[in-house]
């Protein structure tokens, strides 16, 4: 599950991502309207905490603009108390629910289980490539009758890794992505991770591998049985 901060008040964004982490999400957290809109139309977030007073670009207007691009992700907005008008205007523009500042985490995480609950009825919440289904709910990784359970970052490596089949994925990508642009990890910790991934490739018999572009990253490719 992979949740998208639109917060200009760093210090907010950093505690939001904090509670969230601790729940097993991944979190990306930007801190202006332009940046958000950005990442918001690679459509790969289950939801988007978006801040309606924001700089360079203004939370609603980001909010137009990912639904006149028919990205459906979910859209909390977090509004200050007085902004009556426009969590209307925001509810009216395509957001699906909205959190008044200063809010309680328990509440928060509530309202993000909800709705991310809602999004995964949408029976799309299976990555499938080769022999190989990964359930984004669940993260089990299965290849025919056998499966794995993985641990979160497992996980994220081989969601990443299966969103785009056959090319490869930087191992910056994979520490922005999965431990976080403030993260200290090391490329060593990826190496890590993807010996864990190979051997449970190999012990759910699967006919798909992790291959390493050396010095670059990493790319699944599917071998001849
Ligand atoms: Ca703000």
């Amino acid at each position: 599950m992979r949740i998208l901060i639109v917060e200009d008040e760093v210090s907010l964004a950093d505690a939001i991502t904090a509670i969230l982490k601790k729940e097993q999400y991944f979190v990306d957290a930007v801190y202006d309207g332009r940046d958000g809109l950005d990442y918001a139309l690679s459509g790969i977030y289950d939801l988007i905490l978006l801040d309606i007073m924001l700089p360079k670009m203004n939370g609603i207007d980001v909010l137009r603009e990912i639904r006149k691009n028919n990205i459906s992700t979910p859209v909390m907005l977090l509004t200050a108390k007085s902004d009556v008008r426009d969590k209307i205007t925001g509810l009216d523009c395509g957001a699906d629910d909205y959190l008044t500042k200063p809010f309680n985490k328990g509440e928060l995480l509530a309202r993000i289980r909800a709705l991310t609950r809602r999004k995964g009825e949408i029976p799309s919440n299976e990555l499938v490539f080769g022999d190989l289904k990964l359930n984004q709910s669940t993260y089990n990784l299965s290849c025919g009758s056998l499966d794995m359970k993985l641990g979160a970052k497992e996980f994220g490596i081989m969601q990443m890794l299966m969103y785009v089949p056959g090319n490869i994925v930087s191992k910056d990508e994979f520490i922005e992505k999965i431990w976080g642009y403030e993260s200290d990890a090391e490329y060593n910790s990826i190496e890590v991770y993807i010996s864990f991934l190979r051997k449970k490739l190999s012990a759910i018999k699967s006919t798909v591998q992790i291959k390493a572009s050396r010095g670059v990253g990493y790319y699944i490719e599917e071998t001849k049985p």
